[in-house]
């Protein structure tokens, strides 16, 4: 008798997707633990499915997954940034998945066209500006940063950052070398001060009267009024007459590998989903990426903006190209 259970339960396990098997999915995030474990809270409390992590930076998560190969515990790899998606994806590590709701909750330009990678959240990056010494009429795009009447007044974030490099990368996607090359030779030009090493710094430069323009994430700006509740910068949505504001992506793929691809699958549907698009935005005041779904109150109150619908994955294409035309056009 107590044999025959047995093998019925080993039975049981055996059958995929079935009721018996405990679900249990592992994620490799470059998302911080701050910003990520209440996603997977939720998600735990909301279908019983366990969601195992860790988390680390971008690129040794990607040497680990390639390290490890086929006994990789991993069954999704979770990170910001399109152009570390794309690396992802381009180094094999993941597989497309086949999903009518994720095809349906994401728009095209926020996906990889090989499905092997879905934006979550998007992040825009645009110009701020000091309310004491620039009036918004005075700014247009992220070109115009180049103008003589910015020289000595611009701050700019280095360009190892790969967020930079994404931005460089799509304008190159949109006007060629040579005129992005020109673009961002005229920035160096303007440049008050050295390059900083965070968005942060920046906005505090323009606060401390260092310059009057540059160019962050919205949700660094978003994290200082959280506790400064008023401070002497603006944001300016750039390039709405023309191709929009740059965007990217925060985003998961299913690892190669995956022991788990149809929890997994089922997990990322989810955070797709009005039930966790919110979740996953707010946390760090990002714009869920799922058009049906109204960003945070605190978010929303900064303006409906164009966004430029070139497909992120171009920023994992172009990268190197726009690594090279920086150090070329002399930003460090
Ligand atoms: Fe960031």
């Amino acid at each position: 008798m107590y044999k025959q259970f047995k093998l019925l339960l080993a039975g049981l396990l055996l059958i995929p997707g079935s009721a018996f098997a405990a679900d249990e999915i592992v994620v490799y995030s470059a998302r911080n633990e701050q910003l990520i474990k209440p996603i997977f809270d939720a998600y735990e409390k909301a279908t019983g499915t366990r969601i195992k992590f860790i988390t680390d930076k971008a690129a040794p998560l990607l040497v680990r997954l390639k390290a490890e190969g086929k006994r990789t515990p991993a069954d999704i790899l979770l990170t910001v940034d399109a152009g570390n998606l794309w690396k992802a994806a381009n180094d094999g590590v993941l597989q497309p998945i086949n999903s009518k709701v994720l095809k349906n909750n994401i728009p095209a330009h926020l996906r990889d066209p090989a499905n092997r990678w879905f934006g979550f959240s998007v992040r825009a990056r645009t110009i701020v500006y000091s309310t004491k010494r620039v009036k918004p009429s005075e700014l247009s795009t992220y070109e115009a940063l180049g103008l003589p009447k910015w020289k000595g007044r611009l701050c700019l974030r280095t360009s190892k950052k790969v967020y930079n490099q994404s931005m460089v990368a799509m304008m190159i996607a949109h006007m060629g070398e040579k005129k992005t090359e020109n673009i961002i030779r005229s920035w160096v030009n303007n440049l008050a001060t050295k390059v900083f090493s965070n968005d942060t710094s920046l906005i505090k430069a323009i606060i401390a009267g260092q310059c009057d323009v540059g160019i962050v994430n919205t949700y660094y700006y978003g994290r200082l009024l959280r506790k400064q509740k008023s401070i002497p910068v603006a944001l300016y949505w750039s390039n709405q007459r023309g191709r929009g504001v740059h965007v990217n992506v925060s985003g998961a793929g299913i690892v190669k590998y995956a022991r788990h691809p149809q929890a997994a699958q089922k997990f990322l549907e989810w955070l797709s989903s009005s039930q966790a698009q919110n979740l996953f935005a707010d946390l760090n005041m990002e714009y869920p990426a799922n058009p049906k779904i109204a960003p945070h109150a605190d978010v929303a109150r900064w303006g409906k903006f164009k966004q430029d619908r070139i497909n992120v994955s171009r920023a994992g294409q172009l990268q190197k190209q726009a690594v090279k035309l920086m150090d070329r056009a002399g930003y460090r």
